[in-house]
This record gives C-alpha cells, structure tokens and sequence, in this order.
C-alpha cells in the first residue's frame, strides 16, 4: 500500500487526538482516505512518510509563498532561538516588522502581531465594534475568517436577516450579532444596512474568498462595499490573512485600489510560524490597549522565533521586484496549462485564479458566490483529487480550498503537474 506508514500513524493518532488531526481539513474527511504524514519539505515539494515526494499546492494553506524551508527564515529562527524562545517583554524586532508591514500595506499606521489569523480577524472585529460603539458585523456566506464564535454563523431561515450558529457551542446571542450577506451581491449588503440602521459596527470580507474556492470579487464589488460602509458610518475589514503580501506587497488593498479600515493578516507575515496580525490606521488602533478602551492581549503575542520568521520573509518580498510577476507567470502558466487538458479531456470545468491562487471546480456555470461554489461536482473532485495524490501531486482535500502558488515551483513542475492532470481526467 502506497500510504503505509500513514495510515498506521493515523490510526495510532486517533487514539489520542480527536480524528487524528489538530485541524479538521487535515483528516481528508471531504474526500475520503488517508492524509499523508509529512516528515519534512523543502522548496516545492512535500516527503510523507512513506517516503514519497509529493509537487505542493497547499504550501501550508498559504505561508510558503517562497516555498519550504526558505534558507532565509531558516537560518533567521535557528540565530534566534539560540538567545531565548520567549521572554514576554518588548523586544525590538517587532518594531523592526512592524515598521516594514507598515510601509509595504497601503492605509495602514499601526499594527498589533497576534498568533493565528483566528485572533486576528477576532480582535479586528472586538476593536471596529469598540470604535463605532455598534455591536453587528456583516460577513459573507463562505468567507472563512478563523474559528471564533462570531464567524461561526450559517444564514437564518426564512425572513429572518440575522445568522444562527453553525457549530454547536456558539450561542444563539452570538449569533444575533452577525450577518450573513452573500459574496458579490451589493443588495444583499443594503438590505442589511437597511434593516439594521446605525447597529452595524463592519462588514468583514475576504477581498478575494479563498474558502470556498478561489472566489474573486467581480463588478467592482468591493468598490461598492467601501461606498456603502462610508454612506453607514461602518468600517470595511478585509481580512487579508490569504491574500496579504501573496497578491501583491500590499495585498488585496494594493492590487483592486480600495481603502480598507483595518485590515487582518495571517499566513505569509509569519513566515510559516504562528502569526497573525491586525493593522489600521492610528485614529482606529489607538482604541488598542494600552492606549484605549479596547482589550486584546497575547503572551506569545509577538514571540522572537515567530517574529524573526516573519522579518525574514516580508524582507524577501520587500526586496524582490520581480517576485509578484513571477508567481503570476507561473500561475498563469499553469492555468493554461489545465484549461487546455481539462478542454481536450472534455471536462466540464470552471477555473477561477488571481495572481497565485487558483481553483478547478468541476461545474458549468461562472463561480461568483458560495451557492455557486457548492454546485461543483465533487464525487468528480474526489477523483481527481486521489488521483492527482498517488501520482505525487498535493492539492487541498476539498473543492473549497484554493491552491497556493508558491515561487518554489520550477516549470519542470507545472509541466509535470499538467501531464498528471491529463492522465486523471481522461
Ligand atoms: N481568515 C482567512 C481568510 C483564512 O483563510 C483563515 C485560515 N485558513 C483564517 C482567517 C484563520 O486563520 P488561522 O487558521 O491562522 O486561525
């Protein structure tokens, strides 16, 4: 059996870890089967195991833009850790990161480093509703912005406007206070204005959804939603944990030309390590503790290890010129390169990509939002995802994720990524 070693260390992982895994998405539970026990990765490629090598589109679900075990973030932590894991007090590097995310992000004075993107996007939220004194956020169905209570929200039935737990343990109070609007549907961001005059503190939106896909905005959505929080007095969070410094050095603000009022980071600002951050201008961050009334807090917040990491790879991309022209090269490359495949194999097909994040949803009709998202096919996925991961070649387990480019990738390996895609299809 190819996944061996795997499937025995996933057994004995779940006599101890409930399903075996830390995070759900890792069990393969959409697609069945095995996950790979990964043993270590450098560059482009994953080894599991069972010893087998495996071309990486998950790259850790967006941090190794610049591939595994980046020598630079490498060497950075290993000097690092060798002067103390941790000491909770300031310490200079985070001026030193915090002054370079400050001068790569467009419309950002300040920014505070939290450990995931989950805190993040939590805190974000905590300190719009403290800065507008409103307590009802408007986010959007399938938009992913981490585990706390208030994303946790599926829509209400019927006429009801506000949101009801998704996962048992949320409250139904909670729930009250989130919205559910649908991705590139302005109305139904108005009708909640409407129907929630002055009580909603911030929409939150992923710029380009990668959680249910790779969803882009389309008709200058985001545009229209910056109007509308003006028109309201609500702020606009984009939540950039996947699309911050991997669209461009300054995310999706820089890229679609929109203002954001705060802004939440994750993945690539921590290099691999356990970093998330959230940024805004002073007038909004100095709401933070210590300065303002807002509460946020963290003992590892701002670790040495995590923030020597993050240095390391924003200093990469801050100093690559070439870097985002690459990964658009290389993605537009590969896309290409599947339309032509996934076309002679007749395969009815949708492909949705900006810049190096790209996903294949085995439908018909243009992808715009979650309901259309979830028309993809997916016994049709679960093949060509199993297909595509015997012959070596790692893509998320589910059709809701995007894949992530990473500048790893030689051309030797989109090729041999599209002759492996054209087998699985035929
Ligand atoms: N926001 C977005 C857009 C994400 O994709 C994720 C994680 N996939 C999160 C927030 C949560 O980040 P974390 O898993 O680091 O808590």
């Amino acid at each position: 059996m190819i996944y061996q070693r795997s499937s025995e260390l996933f057994v004995e992982a779940q006599n101890y870890i409930p399903g075996g895994v830390n995070s759900p998405v890792r069990a393969f539970k959409s697609v069945g089967g095995t996950p790979i026990f990964v043993n270590e990765a450098k560059g482009a490629y994953l080894y599991d195991e069972d010893g087998r090598r495996y071309i990486d589109y998950i790259n850790s679900w967006g941090p190794m833009l610049l591939g595994h075990a980046y020598q630079p973030v490498v060497d950075a932590v290993i000097e690092k850790t060798k002067k103390g894991t941790s000491f909770g007090t300031p310490t200079e590097i985070e001026t030193e990161i915090a002054k370079l995310a400050v001068s790569m992000v467009p419309n950002i004075d300040k920014i505070r480093f939290v450990n995931s993107g989950t805190e993040a996007c939590m805190s974000a939220v905590r300190l719009a509703r403290g800065f507008t004194n409103r307590e009802k956020i408007i986010k959007f169905r399938g938009c992913y912005h981490g585990h706390s209570d208030s994303f946790l929200i599926a829509a209400g039935s019927g006429l009801s406007t506000f949101g009801v737990p998704s996962s048992p343990g949320v409250t139904k109070g909670t729930a009250q206070d989130t919205l559910l609007a649908n991705f590139n549907d302005l109305n139904s961001v108005k009708e909640l204005f409407e129907a929630n005059k002055n009580e909603i503190a911030a929409i939150i939106i992923e710029p380009v959804a990668g959680n249910m896909g790779c969803v882009p905005p389309v008709n200058n959505f985001l545009q229209k939603l910056r109007e509308v929080c003006d028109e309201n007095g609500a702020l606009l969070i984009f939540d950039e944990v996947m699309t911050g410094f991997r669209l461009a050095k300054g995310g999706a603000q820089e890229l679609f030309g929109i203002k954001a009022d705060i802004v939440c980071f994750g993945k690539v600002i921590g290099g691999g390590l356990p970093v998330g951050a959230f940024a805004a201008r002073n007038e909004i961050m100095d709401y933070l503790a210590p300065v303002g009334p807002v509460y946020q807090a963290g003992t590892l917040s701002g670790n040495p290890l995590a923030m020597a990491a993050g240095l390391a790879m924003l200093q990469a991309i801050n100093t690559d010129t070439e870097l985002f022209h690459r990964l658009e090269e290389k993605t537009a490359y590969l896309e290409a390169g599947l339309r032509k495949v996934l076309t002679e194999n007749k395969k009815t097909f949708v492909i949705n990509r900006v810049g190096s994040m790209i996903s294949v949803f085995f439908c018909e009709n243009a992808v715009e939002n979650y309901e259309d998202a979830a028309k993809a096919d997916t016994p049709e996925f679960k093949a060509f995802f199993h297909g595509l991961l015997e012959r070596g070649i790692y893509i998320a387990p589910s059709s809701y994720e995007t894949w992530f480019i990473t500048d790893a990738l030689s051309y030797e390996d989109l090729d041999e990524t599209i002759k492996v895609v054209t087998e699985v299809t035929k």
